[in-house]
């Protein structure tokens, strides 16, 4: 349940309702508004009554949460969130396009990519350091040395950073390097990953599970919010389905749901979510349209030489050019996203 304080209630009776909340076994997660305290009750709240926090001083009201999830439930949170990485709002008016390639593999490369993408509209610079790759064979990622790689990219370009952590263990140094986590698809149910993420203030990019149902989806989020991090962004990533022209279906049903039942944002990434470079575009397209916060796209100055994910990776050019229908495709769902010339024009 939620218990929402009055405006002007003391820092005591705040404090004695929490040590209410704790003495009847269940955990307080307090939550600092603009205008009021609110108090998320964590646990199984079917073993205290609603009127025994009703009745507190300085309660305004308390309001059972039938969902599973709670604290990321529309229900808790009726206005949208905002999430900040790095001065980029995610979540607001702005649809925010996040580019970059799969995989750090050189500066040369994430330099190059970093000034292209920025100079078509991206707002932040995605690009992998620790790749979770299928295969243990497989190209695994220049891991710290690409966090230094993008630390430069990120000094040349001014775009703050998105990466990916894979391991508990590499929360504090992909930390120190990332201005947002990105929790992959194979790890969305990780909760210890989850929860170290969860314990930093830093935002985080969830991809959803390829395999995960919405509830799931939510639940993985509520293990970051939990802890008491607030700031995740959602990503639909593409799903497994029977279909196999398309290396995954990409599910922008999600995109509503999310807005009917979370005030999280949520962000779409036709790459993963297509696998496919020539069908990018049109999905990037589509979830403009169905409303999404944002995208994240992978982006290569050669693509077809791109160590991982070749196939679904753009050119900067097509980028530059996917920007400008992009821009048009936000302004006639009343979003806005700069395009290429304004973003070139504001340096
Ligand atoms: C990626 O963004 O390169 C990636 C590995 O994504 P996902 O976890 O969605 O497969
Ligand atoms: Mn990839």
């Amino acid at each position: 349940m939620i218990i929402v304080m009055k405006p002007d209630a003391r820092e005591d009776w705040v404090r004695a309702v929490i040590d209410r909340v704790e003495k009847e076994g269940l955990r307080p997660v307090l939550l600092s508004g603009t205008e009021r305290k609110v108090i998320a009750v964590i646990g199984d709240e079917r073993r205290v009554s609603e009127e025994a926090f009703s009745v507190l001083k300085g309660v305004e009201r308390v309001m059972p949460v039938l969902k599973p999830y709670k604290l990321v439930s529309r229900e808790f949170q009726p206005e949208s969130s905002i999430v900040r990485c790095g001065g980029v709002a995610i979540g607001g008016k702005e649809c925010v396009v996040m580019a970059g390639p799969c995989a750090v593999e050189s500066e040369k490369q994430i330099i190059e990519t970093a000034l292209a993408v920025k100079a078509a509209g991206a707002r932040i610079l995605r690009g992998g350091a620790f790749k979770p790759r299928t295969g243990p064979y497989d190209f695994q990622g220049l891991q710290k040395k690409g966090l230094e790689y993008l630390q430069s990219a990120k000094k040349e370009s001014g775009l703050p950073i998105v990466t990916e952590v894979v391991d508990p263990r590499d929360v504090p140094l992909v930390g120190d390097y990332a201005d947002m986590f990105q929790i992959g698809t194979r790890n969305m149910q990780n909760f210890l990953l989850l929860r170290e993420v969860g314990k930093t203030q830093k935002p985080v990019l969830l991809k959803r599970g390829m395999q995960s149902l919405y509830k799931e989806f939510l639940l993985a989020a509520e293990y970051i919010l939990s802890e008491g991090n607030r700031n995740v962004v959602l990503c639909e990533r593409g799903i497994r389905t029977f279909e196999t022209h398309t290396r995954n279906t990409l599910d922008l049903n999600l995109v509503p749901a999310v807005k009917e039942l979370s005030h999280l944002p949520i962000v779409v990434d036709p790459s993963h979510g297509t696998g496919r470079r020539g069908f990018v575009a049109a999905m990037s397209r589509a979830a403009i349209a169905a409303g999404a916060d944002g995208l994240i796209l992978e982006v290569h100055p050669a693509p077809d030489e791109a160590l991982t994910d070749a196939d679904q990776t753009i050119s900067t050019i097509q980028f530059a050019a996917l920007m400008k229908q992009l821009a048009a495709v936000a302004d006639a769902v009343d979003r806005v996203l700069p395009s290429p010339s304004e973003s070139v024009a504001c340096g």
